[in-house]
């Protein structure tokens, strides 16, 4: 039973913290070891009966999830040696332990020149939660910010360097500006590391950043487990008086991932529909027209053969005269089908031209190639029972694109074989080189 308040003693104060107080390590800063004192809370299972303080460190300081126990390499740069305390210290830490999140109190008490006390205790969450929520740390972008700093350009420095996933406090560094961007284009997607040295550039931050104004990019950039997510980067620099010479900035991360990627998937659709035909739901005459562009890029820069086709139904005409549009409508839909189903397993690309004409580029194929597939398709085509009109007919013209050619070129001499597959009697094919 307790003891009453008279009675208390500091003895008892002292043995009532020895029960209660989560670990008590003993630190020895010169030999870079610890040993344990005491261990109540198996919170602290990391840390052994005796050890290596910079191991330690380093695992009181990231997260130790299941598969987390180590951090991506380049960031091992924001880990703070603990160097000397010449007095008490305090530091709030998020420690993530089978997937829960602890918050956990670390006290310092200098014992002597070379010797440290740590004490840990582990905060009670939601007690935690309310001083934190009502701190004036809590802006909007609190839960996408990833770290902040300050940059001085005119010295070439960074400070107060805080990393919010890890702990809510900043840490100094001693940092180089010039020093930490080279340490930063390391952890950015290799695609991006051009923009982020150019954004960055203490010269472009200069010259386009006037004071009170902020600039931000995107980029993937790595994670503390070494995964690629979207972060905006942001640079805002200081309203000051002595604008010629101070050139003083903030330099925030924000984690802007999820958003990025719902985005580009809604892009997607968009651009999608943006360049299909409402009628066949194959690519339309825009979108076609850029590929063929595409293709002559490709053969000019490459060894790859790239060949292609136009086809143009025959006497379509008298299908509209004889059934009226809407069976031509559906005429065309159902040719369309046909195509685009004959192609699913090749690496073709199928537009609508116009009217009943369609174009198919098709990748890795040369004239020979591309013959079998439009005689196939020719085949195919004039045995199909089309729904009303009954039996239709395809001619087809097609041509290998050269190396030297420019897109009238090569459409020139694909529209010269389609017309010569109508003047030899369509429901042929032809082809010119
Ligand atoms: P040819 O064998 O020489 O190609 O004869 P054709 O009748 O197919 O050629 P022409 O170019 O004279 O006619 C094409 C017809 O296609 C004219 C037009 O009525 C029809 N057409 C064009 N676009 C559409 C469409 O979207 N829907 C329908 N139903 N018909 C269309
Ligand atoms: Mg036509
Ligand atoms: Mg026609």
């Amino acid at each position: 039973m307790g003891k009453s308040f008279e009675d208390i003693k500091l003895e008892d104060a002292f043995a009532f913290i020895e029960n209660n107080v989560d670990a008590v390590v003993l630190i020895d800063s010169e030999a870079d070891t610890y040993k344990t004192l005491v261990k109540n809370n198996p919170l602290f299972s990391m840390i052994d009966e005796t050890g290596n303080y910079g191991d330690l460190v380093q695992k009181l300081w990231f997260h130790l999830g299941k598969n987390q126990e180590t951090v991506s390499e380049d960031y091992q740069v924001f880990i703070p040696t603990f160097g000397k305390f010449t007095g008490k210290y305090n530091k709030r830490l998020k420690l993530v332990k089978n997937e829960t999140t602890h918050i956990v109190e670390a006290t310092i008490y200098p014992y002597d020149d070379r010797l440290y006390i740590l004490i840990l205790n582990e905060l009670d969450n939601s007690e935690y939660m309310r001083d934190f929520l009502t701190s004036e740390k809590i802006t909007t972008i609190q839960n996408t910010y990833l770290f902040s700093m300050y940059i001085d350009l005119f010295r070439d420095s960074t400070s107060s360097i805080s990393i919010t996933e890890i702990s809510d406090d900043t840490m100094h560094g001693e940092l180089k500006y010039s020093e930490w961007r080279m340490m930063i284009v390391n952890m950015i997607w290799p695609d991006d590391q051009q923009m982020f040295l150019e954004r960055t550039d203490p010269q472009y931050l200069k010259k386009n950043l006037m004071p009170g104004r902020t600039s931000s990019f995107d980029c993937l950039m790595q994670n503390l487990e070494g995964k690629y997510i979207w972060v905006k980067l942001t640079f805002s620099r200081a309203e000051t008086n002595n604008s010629e010479e101070d050139f003083r900035y903030v330099f925030m991360v924000q984690d802007i991932h999820e958003n990025s990627v719902q985005l580009m998937s809604t892009l997607k659709k968009y651009e999608e529909l943006a360049s299909k035909d409402a009628l066949t739901d194959v690519f339309n005459h825009g979108r076609i027209e850029t590929e063929i562009y595409n293709a002559i890029e490709i053969v000019g820069r490459t060894d790859r053969k790239v060949s292609m086709m136009m086809f143009d139904i025959d006497f379509f005409k008298s299908v509209n005269d004889k059934f009226g549009h809407a069976v031509g409508d559906m005429t065309l839909k159902h040719f369309a089908y046909m195509i685009k189903d004959y192609f699913k397993k090749s690496n073709v690309v199928l537009g609508r031209w116009g009217g009943e004409e369609f174009v198919a580029v098709c990748y890795d194929a040369d004239i020979e190639k591309v013959t079998a597939y439009a005689e196939e398709i020719r085949e195919k085509v004039s045995c199909e029972e089309f729904k009303i009109a009954g039996a239709v007919t395809v001619s087809t013209g097609l041509t290998e694109i050269k190396k030297e050619d420019s897109f009238s070129a090569a459409f020139d001499r694909m529209d010269k074989a389609l017309y010569k597959a109508k003047n030899e009697g369509r429901n042929r094919v032809e082809s010119l080189n």
